[in-house]
């Protein structure tokens, strides 16, 4: 626990802002959530929570909330697109990396979120356009004309984030060419078929598709894709962007019976850019630092983008607490010199698309994390080597 009283604007409350909402309020600070958007919507989308996200999620309060009713895959099951040969499987069960593997619909994990603390904290329809650090403070200028203050602030703001552009400047997110199909929609579209116990990606040459149930009672399911756009085809609100269900099906004509039969059954699909950055130079300026896709965007190839989110909120609470809320821009540094290098690398594998293609590589350092335990980087000797 912080002994001073301190508090934290967070922008943004998606779920590394929620995330950390929750972890900072259990170390005692008084925090307050800015979100841009007048209300939280139903996105269609399924989320995949492995153990190192899930370990966060239990202290917080949020693994009981979900555990009942997400689907627990047997496994990551990852087969060839045409053949269904298996290329890699790791069953996944609680004890091997200490912690769940659990697959949800997003709302679900976000509901689970803001019922772990009280709804005042949160402040919709609040756009960040300014920030202006002064002694002490920092003032939060919003697109309505209001202003709010606060002892630091905590950008978690996603891919396009504002305060990235304010404190590190102004660049464009990488567009990879790609774009993700995503549809979620009742089993009973499938006339019967089961699409097993394993969360399935089924890898082609140039594209592949993850199917998975997203609860318990495997009553409703979900597929996300990836494949070569060559328009550049790019929206900053891409939750709601419809995609054409035809050309989807196209995409995918020759693969394994079981993922066109998945396609046929679905009526509709959303699609979102697949945006990405380089490691940033630096997260934190003064009172002000950065988590989750504001600092470190992924391709969601390894379906860490959101738990990593999850990881910093753990780490930065943390860092915050050892300094007992008083040298932020020490804590802040820490907190960059611990996440970085790991964040870096997820960016870097997810972004080559090799993860668990086949072969046999370490999976424990990624799985096996542990936010709350693992010991915290030394300052001195990160910023003395870079
Ligand atoms: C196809 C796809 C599949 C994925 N699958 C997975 C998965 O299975 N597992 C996983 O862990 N991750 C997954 N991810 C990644 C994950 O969705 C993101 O990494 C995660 O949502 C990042 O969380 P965040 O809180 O940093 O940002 P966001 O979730 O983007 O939240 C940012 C919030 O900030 C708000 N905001 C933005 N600008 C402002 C402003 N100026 N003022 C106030 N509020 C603002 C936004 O409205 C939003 O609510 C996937 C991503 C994609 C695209």
């Amino acid at each position: 626990m912080i002994s001073k009283k301190l508090s934290i604007a967070i922008v943004g409350a998606g779920i590394g802002g929620m995330t950390a909402a929750a972890a900072l309020r259990q170390i005692g600070v008084d925090v307050r959530v800015y979100e841009q958007a007048p209300r939280f919507a139903r996105i269609g989308a399924g989320i995949q929570m492995m153990p190192n996200s899930m370990k966060v999620l239990r202290r917080i309060g949020v693994e009981e909330r979900v555990i009942h009713t997400s689907f627990k895959p047997f496994s990551h099951l990852n087969r060839e697109w045409n053949t269904g040969k298996v290329m890699r499987e790791l069953p996944m069960p609680e004890s091997l990396f200490g912690a769940p593997y659990l697959c949800m619909h997003r709302a679900d994990l976000h509901d689970a979120l803001a019922a772990v603390f009280p709804e005042e904290i949160i402040h919709l329809e609040k756009k960040l356009t300014g920030l202006e650090q002064s002694a002490g403070q920092v003032t939060l200028l919003f697109a309505d004309g209001t202003r709010a203050q606060a002892d630091a602030v905590i950008g978690a703001d996603g891919v396009h984030s504002v305060v990235r552009e304010l404190i590190v400047g102004p660049d464009e997110p990488i567009h990879k060419g790609r774009i993700a199909y995503r549809a979620i929609f009742s089993s009973s579209l499938l006339n019967g078929m089961d699409i097993g116990s394993s969360r399935t990606k089924w890898w082609g040459a140039d594209r592949h598709i993850v199917i998975y149930y997203t609860n318990s009672t495997r009553t409703e399911l979900y597929f996300v894709t990836s494949v070569p756009e060559p328009a550049e085809w790019v929206t900053r609100e891409s939750w709601s962007a419809k995609g054409d269900v035809k050309e989807l099906r196209k995409a995918y004509e020759g693969f394994h019976p079981d993922v066109r039969a998945v396609l046929e059954a679905c009526l509709d699909c959303h699609k979102w850019a697949i945006l990405e950055r380089e490691p940033l130079p630096r997260w934190s300026d003064g009172r002000v630092v950065l988590l989750g896709d504001a600092c470190h965007p992924m391709t969601p190839y390894m379906a860490q983008g959101g738990a990593t989110a999850i990881e910093d909120a753990a780490i930065l609470a943390r860092c915050l607490e050892e300094v007992d809320g008083e040298d932020f821009q020490g804590a802040f540094r820490r907190y960059e010199a611990h996440r970085k290098p790991r964040t870096s690398r997820i960016q870097a594998i997810s972004s080559a698309n090799t993860w668990m293609k086949g072969g046999d590589e370490d999976t424990s350092w990624l799985y096996g994390y542990d936010a709350w335990n693992v010991p915290l980087t030394p300052l001195e000797p990160y910023f003395k080597a870079v």
